[in-house]
């Protein structure tokens, strides 16, 4: 089945992207939450938190960097910002392909 985060990955739907390495990329959201919303994500295909191991942990730590590092240049490092990962039905998880929500520019209020 086509997934829609590794196609953008394999330059098949082009994207802007906001940042881009051998291992994670960094797009804004098709429909934004709040004034900046982008989303970080694996080149690899991990279907969802879930499905996280070990061998996963440098990837994640580069998806909270990458997040950090925008966050500040979109200027939401003083006032703050939320960073969220969506795992499943009730968290109303819609693309299977693990993904850093990063939002910002408004107060967030107690939840996602
Ligand atoms: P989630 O509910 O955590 O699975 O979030 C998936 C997010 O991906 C949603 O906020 C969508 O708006 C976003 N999205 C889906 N397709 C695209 C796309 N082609 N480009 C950018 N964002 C997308
Ligand atoms: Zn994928």
């Amino acid at each position: 089945m086509a997934c829609i985060f590794c196609q953008i990955a394999k330059g098949e739907i082009p994207s802007r992207f906001l940042y881009q390495d051998e291992e994670v990329y960094a797009i804004r959201d098709i429909s934004p939450k709040a004034p900046t919303h982008v989303l970080i994500i694996p080149l690899a295909h991990i279907p969802a938190a879930t499905d996280v191991t070990l061998q996963d942990a440098r990837v994640l730590g580069k998806m909270v960097l990458v997040a950090a590092q925008l966050a500040q240049r979109e200027g939401l490092a003083g006032r703050g910002y939320r960073l969220i990962i969506n795992n499943g039905p009730d968290a109303g998880q819609v693309v299977q392909h693990l993904h850093l929500h990063l939002l910002g520019g408004r107060p967030l209020g107690d939840m996602g």
